[in-house]
Formats: C-alpha cells, sequence, structure tokens
C-alpha cells in the first residue's frame, strides 16, 4: 500500500475504526457485455485492493440487468482480467441477475407503501414531463392510481402482458427536486427480451438505479465504489435503501474519477464498434486498451498495477499520457527480461578476412542488472546487420557503419567496411567487409575508436521470425471516431532474423532485442515452424508523437518502420558541460538537454535563437522537435534562427498561442516565410478580447442545450467540453485562459 492514503481508503478507515462496519465488503460490478479495459483495471485494483489491504473481500459481480448486450463470453474476459491481474473473488462469481425474485419483491413492498406506481405515459412524454434544470416536471396522472391497481399491473407485466415500452414501474419522489435523477426515476421497464441467463423467465428488468443498489445490500457490500458519472444517482441509492428501511448496516456509495488515457478510446461501444467492424483483430487486439489487448501484447500485470497505482485515486477527472503507461512496462521489463539481437529489416554482409565459426559467450544482461546469465552466440562469416545501420552518405551525426567509418558488432568485433554492392536499381544488396581480430568485446586491443555498437545475427545461424510491430491506435491525442484511427498502428515484418537463443520452448516469453524494443512471443500465434513476436514497447519514447504532427512529412521519416533506437553513447566531456548548462542555468528537463547537447548541429541552432529572445524553455522545446525533425528530412533550413526567435516571442507576447505556433512553423519549414508575415497573412492572432469571445461562447451554449443542462445538474465535467469546444469553433486562436475564466462566468 502506498505511503499516503487516497480518499477512500481513508474513508474505509474511518468506518472500521468507528464500528459502522466490521468488515470491508467491496465489489466490482462490471457490465458484462464486452471486454474489460484498462480504465476497468483501474477499478478493479482499487475494489479489490481496498479489500485485500484491510483483510476483507471483493465480490466480482456481473451488472447483468441489461438482457439484449450481454454473453457469457464477455463474464469469461472478466474473470480472466481479475485473475491475471493477480486477485481473487470471494467464494464465486455473483451475478445481479440471481437477485431479480428479491428486487421484485422490494419493488412491491414499494408500491405497498405508496413508494412507487405503475406509469403509462410513453417515452417521449415521461421525458417532457420531468421538465429541465430551470424548470419543475409534472407527475403524470396515473401517479394516481390506487395501490391495488398498481400491484396487479405489476404482476401483468412480469407476466408478459403488454408490449414492451406500455408501461414502466417509477419511484414516487419528487417531479421538481433539483436533482433531476430524482425525478420519480424508472425502476423497472419492459423488455421482451431473452437473457443470458435467466433466459425468458423474466420480460421486466430493473434499471440501475435500482438494481445496483439492492445487489449491494443483499451481498452486505459496505463501500460502494464506482466513478463519478454516478455522483448524482447517490440521491436515489440511499433513497432506495432508506424507504425500504432495511436493517443495518447498510452500503454507501463513494464516487472517484474515471481513467482517461490520450490516443485510444475506452468505452466499451466504441471498442465494440472496432471489434465488430474488423478494424482490428478482435478484443485481444494487442493496439486495443483492453486487458485481453495488453495481456497479448505483452504487458505484465505489474506493469498495468504500478499504472493504476501511480495515476492514484482522485476525485477529479483528467487525462492520463499514455506514456505513463508506456514508462511502466519499460520500468518493469527492464531489469527482467534478457537482452538478444534480431535483425528487422536485414542487410547481408559478408566479411571476407573470416573464416570458419565461433560461439560467443554472451551475456544477457548489462552490467547494471542484478542479474546473471548468458549464452552462446554464434559468429560466422555472413551476418546480416540492420539496413539503416549503414548509410553510404551519412548525415555528420550518424554514428554507425559507413563506406569510412567502422562500428562495433555487439558482443563480437570491429567491422570496416570495404565495398559496397548494389543491384541494378542501385539498391545496396551487400556489404563487403572485414573484422579486426584483435577487436574482440572484453579483449580489444586493436586501439580503434568507434561511436557505437549495431546489433547482428550470424546469417547461417539465425532463425527467420515474423515481427508485428504496434504503433498508436489513433493519430490524435484525443479520437472521437473512426476517422481518427491511425492507418499505421500495425506493421508485419515477416522476414526479421533473430539469433537462436530467442527461439524457446516455453510459452509466455520476453526478450529486449537490442536497440528495438521489448518484444513478447505472441501466445496464440508462435510456433516453432513459424515464431511471431509482438512489439511490446520501444525502449525510449518515441518519435512518433512528433512525427505524426506533420502529415505531409515524407513517409519514410513520419512512418519509419524499424524505427532503430540508438545505443546510448557516452557523452564527451564537452556534450556534458553542455548538458549541465542547459539542465542547471536555463532550466531545461533532462530529455531536452540531452537532445540538444549530444547534437552540435542542434545546440548551435538553439544558442543563436537564444541571442534574439531570452526564452530558453520554449526555444530549447522547439528546437529539440520541430527544429531538429527538420534538419533530419531536409538538405536545407528555410528558417533561421532568428525568425524562431520570432515566433517565440508571438508565443510569450501571447499574440499567437501554442497550438497556432506549431502551425506557424510548419508554413515556415515549408514556404520560408516570416512568421509575422504568416500570422498577419493568415489572421492568426490570438484572440484575448473578451468582447470578441463571448459570441462564440453563446454559440457553444446555445448549440448544446443538452449538455449545459447536464452541467447544471452537476456533471462538471462538461466544462472542459465548453472550453475545448469555443477553442475548435476559433480555429484554435481563441486565448485559452480568457475562455476558461468567461466560460466559468457564463455557466455560474
Ligand atoms: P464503459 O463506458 O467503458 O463501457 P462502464 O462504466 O459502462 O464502462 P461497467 O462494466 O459498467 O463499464 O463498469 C464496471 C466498473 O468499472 C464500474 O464500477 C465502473 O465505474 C468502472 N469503470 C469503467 N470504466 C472506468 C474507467 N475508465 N475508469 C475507472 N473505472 C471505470
Ligand atoms: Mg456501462
Amino acid at each position: 500500500m502506498s505511503e499516503s492514503k487516497d480518499f477512500l481508503r481513508l474513508k474505509v478507515e474511518e468506518d472500521l475504526k468507528s464500528g459502522k462496519y466490521k468488515e470491508v465488503i467491496t465489489r466490482f460490478p462490471p457490465e458484462p457485455n464486452g471486454f474489460p479495459h484498462i480504465g476497468h483495471a483501474k477499478s478493479i485494483c482499487i475494489n479489490f485492493g481496498i479489500a485485500r489491504d484491510y483483510k476483507g473481500h471483493c465480490n466480482l459481480r456481473m451488472d447483468d440487468t441489461n438482457p439484449t448486450t450481454e454473453d457469457m463470453r464477455y463474464v469469461e474476459a472478466l474473470k480472466d482480467a481479475v485473475t491475471w491481474l493477480g486477485f481473487e473473488w470471494a467464494d464465486k462469481v455473483y451475478f445481479a441477475s440471481d437477485y431479480f425474485p428479491k428486487i421484485y419483491d422490494y419493488a412491491v413492498q414499494l408500491i405497498k407503501m405508496g413508494k412507487a406506481y405503475v406509469d403509462s405515459l410513453n417515452e417521449e412524454e415521461i421525458r417532457e414531463y420531468r421538465g429541465t434544470v430551470t424548470e419543475p416536471g409534472r407527475r403524470s396522472k396515473f401517479a394516481e392510481r390506487s395501490i391495488e391497481e398498481n400491484l396487479d399491473l405489476l404482476e401483468r407485466m412480469k407476466k408478459g402482458e403488454f408490449k414492451d415500452g406500455e408501461h414502466v414501474l417509477r419511484a414516487k419522489i419528487d417531479m421538481s427536486a433539483a436533482n433531476m435523477k430524482m425525478r420519480d426515476p424508472l425502476l423497472y421497464r419492459i423488455r421482451h427480451a431473452h437473457h443470458f441467463r435467466t433466459k425468458d423467465e423474466w420480460c421486466i428488468y430493473p434499471m440501475y438505479d435500482f438494481a445496483h443498489c439492492l445487489s449491494d445490500y443483499i451481498e452486505g457490500v459496505t463501500h460502494s465504489i464506482c466513478t463519478l458519472e454516478f455522483e448524482n444517482n447517490r440521491d436515489i441509492y440511499d433513497w432506495v435503501l432508506d424507504e425500504l428501511e432495511l436493517k443495518l448496516p447498510r452500503p454507501y456509495q463513494h464516487e472517484f474519477a474515471r481513467l482517461g488515457m490520450n490516443y485510444t478510446v475506452m468505452s466499451k461501444r466504441k471498442l465494440l464498434e472496432l471489434v465488430n467492424g474488423n478494424y482490428v483483430s478482435g478484443w485481444d487486439d494487442p493496439r486495443l486498451p483492453t486487458i485481453a489487448g495488453y495481456k497479448r501484447r505483452g504487458y505484465t500485470p505489474e506493469s498495468i498495477i504500478n499504472f493504476c497505482d501511480q495515476i492514484g485515486i482522485a476525485k477529479a477527472n483528467s487525462m492520463v499520457d499514455v506514456a505513463q503507461l508506456e514508462f511502466c512496462i519499460r520500468d518493469d521489463l527492464n531489469p527482467k527480461v534478457p537482452r538478444v539481437m534480431c535483425v528487422l529489416e536485414p542487410l547481408k554482409v559478408t566479411i571476407e578476412n573470416y573464416e570458419g565459426e565461433e560461439e560467443i559467450d554472451a551475456s544477457y544482461y548489462p552490467h547494471d542488472v542484478p542479474k546473471e546469465g548468458s549464452r552462446k552466440l554464434p559468429f560466422s562469416r555472413e551476418i546480416y546487420i540492420e539496413r539503416d545501420d549503414f548509410m553510404e552518405n551519412p548525415p555528420a551525426d550518424y554514428y554507425r557503419l559507413t563506406p569510412s567509418q567502422s562500428v562495433r558488432l555487439k558482443h563480437a568485433y570491429i567491422l570496416t567496411c570495404k565495398e559496397v554492392v548494389k543491384d541494378a536499381n542501385g539498391t545496396i544488396i551487400e556489404i563487403k567487409a572485414e573484422y579486426h581480430p584483435d577487436s574482440k568485446s572484453g579483449s580489444d586491443t586493436s586501439g580503434i575508436k568507434t561511436k557505437s555498437a549495431i546489433h547482428w545475427v550470424s546469417a547461417k545461424h539465425a532463425k527467420q521470425a515474423e515481427v508485428r510491430l504496434y504503433e498508436r491506435l489513433y493519430k490524435i491525442d484525443a479520437p472521437e471516431g473512426l476517422e481518427d484511427l491511425n492507418p499505421d498502428s500495425l506493421h508485419v515484418i515477416k522476414n526479421a532474423f533473430v539469433e537462436p537463443a530467442v527461439i524457446s520452448e516455453k510459452p509466455d516469453v520476453r526478450f529486449q532485442f537490442e536497440r528495438q524494443g521489448y518484444f513478447y512471443a505472441d501466445p496464440i500465434d508462435y510456433t516453432d515452424e513459424k515464431p511471431v513476436f509482438n512489439k511490446i514497447v520501444g525502449l525510449k519514447e518515441s518519435w512518433s508523437k512528433k512525427a505524426e504532427a506533420t502529415e505531409n512529412a515524407p513517409k519514410s521519416v513520419a512512418h519509419k518502420v524499424a524505427h532503430v533506437e540508438g545505443e546510448v553513447v557516452p557523452m564527451s566531456e564537452a556534450e556534458k558541460a553542455l548538458f549541465e548548462k542547459y539542465t542547471k542555468v536555463l532550466g531545461l528537463n533532462s530529455e531536452i538537454a540531452n537532445t540538444l547537447a549530444r547534437d552540435e548541429q542542434l545546440a548551435h541552432f538553439y544558442e543563436e535563437t537564444l541571442l534574439h529572445v531570452n526564452s530558453p524553455v520554449s526555444v530549447a522545446n522547439i528546437v529539440a522537435n520541430e527544429v531538429a525533425r527538420e534538419f533530419k528530412q531536409e538538405m536545407e533550413l528555410k528558417f533561421s534562427a532568428k525568425e524562431i526567435a520570432e515566433l517565440v516571442a508571438m508565443m510569450d507576447e501571447g499574440t499567437i498561442s501554442n497550438k497556432i505556433a506549431k502551425q506557424v512553423f510548419e508554413e515556415m519549414a515549408k514556404t520560408g516565410e516570416n512568421p509575422k508575415t504568416i500570422v498577419e497573412a493568415k489572421g492568426l492572432t490570438q484572440i484575448s478580447d473578451p468582447e470578441k469571445l463571448k459570441p462564440l461562447i453563446d454559440e457553444v451554449i446555445a448549440k448544446n442545450p443538452e449538455n449545459v443542462a447536464k452541467f447544471k445538474a452537476g456533471n462538471t465535467n462538461l466544462f472542459s467540453f465548453f472550453v475545448g469546444q469555443v477553442l475548435k469553433n476559433s480555429g484554435g486562436k481563441a486565448n485559452p485562459s480568457v475562455v476558461n475564466a468567461l466560460v466559468a462566468e457564463k455557466l455560474k
């Protein structure tokens, strides 16, 4: 358990201490209408975690009150997820449907108490009678029915005498309650549908608000923990249990913030759409945020639990960066998994001065990992290296093999290129090279300096494998629909080569492929004849995030397939000094400082820009990301350091928003125009004048009356929706902080 306790644990402790409950009983109550996702993992960790911490128990309960969407297959997936995450439910899996008879009895009891009635308004009338946030509702005339008539109608509803929607059972509470949910909420509806467990026994089904609190009560749950969107339902929860005068102790509902994550979707409805539409291979597609997807991709339960721990439990909704989850899996695997070599896009190298073959004893772990183990690594005359580890005409910062630059073969010898062999089209098909016999790793006396070590496999000994590389499923951080899917989220490499040690009889194996990332033997498709590996995650946060910003960037760069992360080369003294200065004096974060310090060209550009504008952090961000990308892609930059300084100055003064700055930069890089000219010509100046912003806000508010009502009824999460809409409608030009203040005032 973490040091500082979250508000839920504090509440549980308080309740145990005061003697309100003797034992903590929680429940995880999913609806079995889809596979669980990482948001459910958070809920599982909270509910089962609290039960474990306080020696109580947690029930796994299927909230199966909606017959049309549920299925036993989803029940199995939910059980799998809980077990995989390392939790155990008490005795058996519970089902709300097992309580249908009891829940029905409670409904009868409410009618007898004069607290529920059968209403015969249709759906539309019910909505109309409910009123709005600003107007009270009206009660239906059917609320006057006598107890006898209500009892008779409910029974006949149960017997199947009526059609769907003909009648409903409602609680008689208050049609002018400020909380709209309390305006005579529905308790039962008619649904002639086959239920996957109760079959055709019932044709009336209890609504969530009626079934949930009673299921909790029946199971003796103490703390009913759910997500914030149920905050307004809490009043009904309490009303039902109080009015029925159920004996104490009874459960109470507590809400926490739902987990949202960027670059993905989390609702089961949207996930189902992806699965049914074959946009992914199934619920366990490794690109999905489902537990089954993470499991198949190679995530460990520990990494997911750590992630849920790290993001904490809060009362305010927020969006978590998927990079944080990726950090957790890297952090978990880094000390655990053996490092081996795999070549994704092979280029043959013939080592002309090498005869025969040998086996190198190569350790699986680097020195700083407290783990031992090694394998025999075959070396021979013909090897494969990664195609992009050789360049004939390299840029200045290229550290790998070139016609004039030697490179170390990891665990083996230093290699020098002698000849580049090309086919008729000019494509390089082979390198003829020489090795240096006195340069073997660990006993190198050659005195030859190299700037990096590359991975390789012996051609004769390597085994062919299929490698599946995954990118984010969506191309934008807050995807809305299918149109936002990333068309390049899956890349299959059929002819990768792995060293023999990678071939394993055991299932459930993970490796670090040196310089490529972490990989997992696909639990379904892997066979001895055809090994298949899934990329779990890269070695460090990759470029893809930046590449995606430029849709017109050349394909080779934006969607670079075998993105090889270079071996970390130690910094030179000069680079170290720069790094120190950037982090300590200029206040840059270490990642950005590292990028700049290690690249002479970038560092120079950065410092030159600073001569024109004193804004070290903003300039560093632009130079290390956008400018660096241009350096990589273009022979010649179309903009100068001075112009970047002007762009940053406009951002700092608030003339343009950060979002617009990115757009201006793209334009500068493309056309070579001056940033001020671009901003003026395109009318991109940030709008901070409240008088200009107010009409935009009014428009958004007028267009979304339902959301305004929800907001006023207490769904404060919608605040960011309104702000977001205004920013969007302004084409990104509105000043976000001004919009925030104005929207807050408007909705007050
Ligand atoms: P979805 O909208 O994704 O279909 P749901 O809330 O309808 O999810 P349920 O199966 O009803 O899914 O949820 C089971 C439990 O998991 C509930 O207690 C719910 O609050 C919780 N839960 C669902 N999504 C999240 C999330 N994103 N973050 C935290 N908890 C979640
Ligand atoms: Mg739901």
